[in-house]
C-alpha cells in the first residue's frame, strides 16, 4: 500500500454530480481526486430520460425553485456542450382527461417565461388534424401544444466533465472503490481499492456524491449509524424501432396522472419512458419488470394509432433515482430538488453529502457544493463554469449542421451518418480522434456498425474506457447496432491493449 497523496478535496462517485463537482473545484484552484468504483456514469447517470428540462410537471408540485433553476440551465448547458446537447420540440396532445386547455397554455407560458429563453423557440398551439405531429396518433386528437426543452447524451456528459477536470489537474481513478473514509488530524484518510491496487489518499474535505449509494458510503466507508436520507425510485425505459418519421417528441399524460415521453433516439429508434417505482434492492441489480414493460407499452398505445408491442422492443434500461426523502407518499411526488448536508468543520474534517439532483441542475449543484467547500477550506478562484465549454464544445449551439459540413469536407470519405455521429459524440475533438486518416483503412480494425480501432483507442486513452460495454453503451450507443461476435472481438481487442 502506498501512502503519499494529499489533496484538498476527495470526491466519491463518478456520476454527473461527482464529475461536475471535481471539474468546478479543480478549476477554482483546489487539488482534487475522484474515485468511481465502476465505469464513469455506470450508475444513474447513464439511465436517465436524458432531458435537459425544467420539468413541466414539477410546476404542478410547486417546485418553482427547481423549475426556474433547471429552465435557465438549458441554454447554459447547450452552449457548454453543443455536441452533446440539442434542442427538442415536445408535443403535448390535448384530450378531455387533461386539465383545461387554457390552464395548460398558461403553464406553458410560465415555462417559456421563467426559463430566460434566448435560442429555444417558444410554445405554440398545433392543429393536430393537419400537423404532421398528429399523423402517428389515434384519430380524435385535435389540439396540441408544442414546447421546447433539450436532450443530452447523459453518459458522455459525465465523461466530458471528468475529462475536463482531469485536463485541469484532477486525478480521476476509475474502477476504484472507496472502502474507508475516516477522520484523521483534522482531515480525512481515504482508502481505495481498485485498478492501481490498494491506496490511501489524505484529503482536507470529502464530497460524497455516490448517488444511490450515498447512504451506504455514510454507513459503510464512513462508519456512521443508520443513514436514511435517500428514497430510491426506479425508472425504466424501452427502446423500440422508430415509431414515426418526424423529429419531435411526445409528452403523454396517462389516466393515472403520470406522464411518459416518446423521443426520437439514435436515428433508428424511439425511446419510451419512464416509470416511477419505489425500489428496495441493490441499485446495481436494477432491471425493468414485466409490470413496467406492460405499463409503458400500454401508455404509448393509448396515444399511438398503431399499438406498441413487446416484439418491437430492441433494448431496455433502468436506473434508480437517489431522491432526497422528503416524506412524500407517492414516488412520483418525491422532490427532484437536491439537498446538501455538511458533516463536521475545518477543525474536525468536513464532508459534504449530496442527495438528489438532476443532470440538468448538475452545474448549479456543483456551484452550491463549492459554497459549502469555501466555507470550510477558504475561498480560492471565483465561479467559472457558466460560459465555459466542455471538451469538443467549441462551436455555437445553432452551428451543429455547419460544423458537420466542415468535418465532412475535411474527411470526405466518411459517410454522412458517421460524420454526424462523431460530431455528436466528440464535437471538435472528432478531428483529434480521426487525426491524419485519409481512408477508412486508416481507421484500423472494424468492430461492426461504423466502429473502428481508431475510435476505440481514443476512448481507451482519453476517456477511461476499459471494456466493450464502456465503449458500446456509455461512450457510444453502438451497442444498439453490433452483434455478439462484434462485441467479443472488441472485448479481446481492448484486452490485448492492457
Ligand atoms: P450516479 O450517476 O449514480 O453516480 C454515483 C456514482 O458513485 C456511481 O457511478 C457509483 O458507481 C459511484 N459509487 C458509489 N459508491 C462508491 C464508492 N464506495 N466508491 C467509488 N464510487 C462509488 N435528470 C435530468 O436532468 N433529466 C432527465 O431526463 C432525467 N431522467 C431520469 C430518468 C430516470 C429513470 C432516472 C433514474 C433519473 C433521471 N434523471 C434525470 C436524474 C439524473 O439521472 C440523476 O439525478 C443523476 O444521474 C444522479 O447522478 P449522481 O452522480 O448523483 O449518481
Amino acid at each position: 500500500m502506498t501512502d503519499t497523496e494529499q489533496v484538498d478535496i476527495f470526491v466519491i462517485g463518478g456520476g454527473i454530480n461527482g464529475a461536475s463537482v471535481a471539474r468546478d473545484a479543480v478549476g477554482r484552484g483546489y487539488s482534487v481526486a475522484l474515485a468511481e468504483m465502476n465505469d464513469l456514469a455506470s450508475g444513474t447517470s447513464s439511465a436517465a430520460t436524458k432531458l435537459v428540462h425544467g420539468g413541466l410537471r414539477y410546476l404542478e408540485h410547486y417546485e418553482f425553485r427547481l423549475v426556474q433553476e433547471a429552465l435557465s440551465e438549458r441554454e447554459v448547458l447547450w452552449a457548454e456542450a453543443p455536441h452533446l446537447i440539442k434542442a427538442l420540440r415536445f408535443v403535448l396532445p390535448h384530450h378531455k382527461g387533461l386539465r383545461p386547455a387554457f390552464i395548460l397554455r398558461t403553464g406553458l407560458a410560465m415555462y417559456d417565461y421563467m426559463g430566460g429563453r434566448r435560442l429555444l423557440p417558444p410554445t405554440k398551439t398545433l392543429d393536430l388534424t393537419r400537423h404532421e405531429a398528429g399523423k402517428p396518433l389515434k384519430p380524435g386528437y385535435r389540439l396540441g401544444f408544442e414546447y421546447s426543452d433539450c436532450w443530452v447524451d447523459d453518459a458522455r456528459f459525465v465523461v466530458l466533465n471528468a475529462r475536463d477536470a482531469a485536463d485541469r489537474g484532477a486525478k480521476v481513478h476509475v474502477r476504484t472503490k472507496v472502502t474507508s473514509v475516516r477522520r484523521e488530524e483534522g482531515g480525512w484518510r481515504v482508502e481505495l481499492d481498485g485498478e492501481a491496487g490498494r491506496q490511501v489518499i489524505k484529503a482536507r474535505l470529502v464530497v460524497n456524491a455516490a448517488g444511490p449509494w450515498v447512504d451506504d458510503v455514510i454507513t459503510g466507508a464512513m462508519g456512521k449509524n443508520g443513514a436514511r436520507n435517500v428514497r430510491l425510485v426506479k425508472g425504466s425505459h424501452l427502446v423500440v424501432r422508430k415509431l414515426y418519421d418526424h423529429d419531435r417528441c411526445y409528452m403523454f399524460q396517462n389516466s393515472d396522472g403520470r406522464i411518459i415521453f416518446a423521443i426520437p433516439y439514435e436515428d433508428e429508434f424511439t425511446l419510451i419512458g419512464t416509470t416511477d417505482e419505489d425500489y428496495q434492492g441493490d441499485p446495481k441489480d436494477v432491471a425493468i419488470s414485466d409490470k413496467e414493460t406492460d405499463y409503458l407499452l400500454g401508455a404509448a398505445s393509448e396515444y399511438f394509432a398503431k399499438p406498441v408491442t413487446r416484439d418491437q422492443i430492441h433494448w431496455t434500461y433502468s436506473g434508480v433515482r437517489p431522491l432526497f426523502d422528503d416524506g412524500a407518499s407517492a414516488a412520483q411526488e418525491a422532490t427532484r430538488d437536491y439537498v446538501l448536508k455538511v458533516d463536521g468543520d475545518a477543525a474536525t474534517g468536513a464532508a459534504v453529502n449530496v442527495f438528489g439532483g438532476k443532470l440538468t441542475t448538475s452545474r448549479r449543484l456543483a456551484e452550491s457544493v463549492m459554497e459549502k467547500i469555501e466555507a470550510v477550506l477558504g475561498k480560492k478562484g471565483a465561479a467559472w463554469t457558466k460560459g465555459s465549454r466542455l471538451p469538443g464544445g467549441e462551436f455555437e449551439p445553432l452551428a451543429f449542421d455547419a460544423e458537420a459540413r466542415r468535418l465532412a469536407m475535411d474527411y470526405p470519405w466518411l459517410p454522412t451518418a458517421t460524420v454526424r455521429r462523431l460530431l455528436r459524440l466528440y464535437g471538435t475533438k472528432a478531428r483529434v480522434m480521426l487525426g491524419d486518416a485519409k481512408t477508412v483503412a486508416d481507421l484500423g480494425q472494424h468492430f461492426g456498425a461504423d466502429l473502428y480501432a481508431r475510435e476505440v483507442v481514443y476512448l481507451v486513452e482519453e476517456e477511461w474506457a476499459r471494456t466493450a460495454q464502456d465503449v458500446l453503451w456509455r461512450r457510444t450507443k453502438l451497442g444498439l447496432r453490433v452483434n455478439a461476435e462484434d462485441v467479443a472481438r472488441l472485448e479481446s481487442y481492448i484486452g490485448s491493449r492492457k
